[in-house]
C-alpha cells in the first residue's frame, strides 16, 4: 500500500484507540497492524497521544456543534504536524478549554462523516461570522474613543452652533486638531424623506466655497452624534461650521440656507 490510494485503515485509527470498533472491524485492524504498516502505526501513535492528553482534560463538557466541526477540522488538517496549534485566525483562549471535550466528541461520532462535513462547514461560516462581529466592534470602539478624547481634551475648540431659526436647538461641536470634529444634536426634527444634513467648513479666505463634509440623519428621537475623523480643512483656515439640509447622498456646495452655524474662534 503505497501513496497513490489512501490506507483505508487510517480511517479507522482514531475510533481505535478511543476503543469504539466493534470487534469484527478490531480484529481486522489489528491484523493489519500486525503486518507492520508505518503509515497506521504513526496514525495510532498520534491518536493514542491525542486520546491520553484529551481524556481528562474536560470529559463532563458539552461541546456545540459548532466547536465540534471546528476542533475536529483543526485536529485532522494538523494531525500531520507535531502540535495542535491555532493556525491563521485569532482562536479565543476559552475555545482551546472545550477542545477536549469537542475532540472526544467528534471521534466517538466517526462515522457520521456527512454531518460533520456540514457542521465543519457551518463552523467555519459561524466563526468567519465571528472575526467580522470582533473586527466591526474593534472598530467601533476606537471610534468611541475617539470621540471621548476630542470631547475631553482641552486643547479641543468647543464650537456652539445656534440655529439660524428660533425654536431649533443649538448643537455642540469639539474640533481637536488632530483627531477631528465631532458633533451632537439633540431633540431635532428628522429631515424629511431623502434628505439628509450635511457638515461644510466655511473658509476664512474671501470668496472661497463651503468645503463639504459628512452627512447624517438624527436617530428616531431626533439625535445624531456626527465623528469627522478628517475634516476637509484645518481650525486654523476655517471661519466657521455650517450645517444645511441636502439630498440624501450630500452635496458637492450647499443648495439650501443654513440651518446651525458655529464660529470657529481659534484660541
Ligand atoms: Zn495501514
Amino acid at each position: 500500500m503505497e501513496e497513490t490510494i489512501r490506507d483505508p485503515y487510517l480511517e479507522l485509527i482514531e475510533a481505535y484507540a478511543l476503543g469504539s470498533l466493534d470487534l469484527g472491524e478490531r480484529a481486522s485492524l489489528e491484523a493489519h497492524l500486525a503486518t507492520g504498516c508505518a503509515d497506521c502505526a504513526k496514525a495510532l501513535a498520534e491518536a493514542r497521544w491525542l486520546v491520553s492528553q484529551l481524556a481528562y482534560l474536560a470529559p463532563e463538557a458539552q461541546p456545540s456543534d459548532m466547536l465540534r466541526g471546528r476542533l475536529l477540522k483543526t485536529v485532522r488538517s494538523e494531525a500531520g504536524t507535531a502540535q495542535v496549534q491555532p493556525s491563521g485566525k485569532v482562536m479565543p483562549f476559552w475555545m482551546w478549554g472545550a477542545i477536549a471535550a469537542v475532540v472526544l466528541f467528534a471521534l466517538y461520532n466517526f462515522y457520521e462523516a456527512h454531518a460533520l462535513r456540514e457542521s465543519i462547514r457551518q463552523t467555519q461560516i459561524a466563526l468567519d461570522e465571528q472575526v467580522e462581529l470582533q473586527k466591526k466592534s474593534a472598530q467601533e470602539l476606537a471610534l468611541a474613543r475617539r470621540e471621548a478624547l476630542i470631547l475631553t481634551d482641552p486643547r479641543s475648540l468647543r464650537i456652539a452652533m445656534p440655529a439660524a431659526k428660533t425654536g431649533l436647538p443649538e448643537l455642540h461641536a469639539s474640533w481637536h486638531a488632530g483627531l477631528g470634529i465631532v458633533i451632537f444634536g439633540e431633540k431635532l426634527t428628522p429631515p424629511g424623506r431623502n434628505r439628509t444634513l450635511q457638515l461644510w467648513l466655511v473658509p476664512k479666505a474671501a470668496g472661497a466655497k463651503p468645503i463639504p463634509s459628512r452627512t447624517v440623519r438624527p436617530d428616531s428621537d431626533g439625535n445624531f452624534r456626527l465623528l469627522v475623523e478628517n475634516p476637509p480643512g484645518a481650525q486654523g483656515d476655517t471661519k466657521a461650521l455650517a450645517i444645511t439640509d441636502e439630498p440624501a447622498g450630500g452635496s458637492p456646495e450647499p443648495t439650501t440656507p443654513p440651518i446651525w452655524v458655529g464660529a470657529v474662534a481659534g484660541k
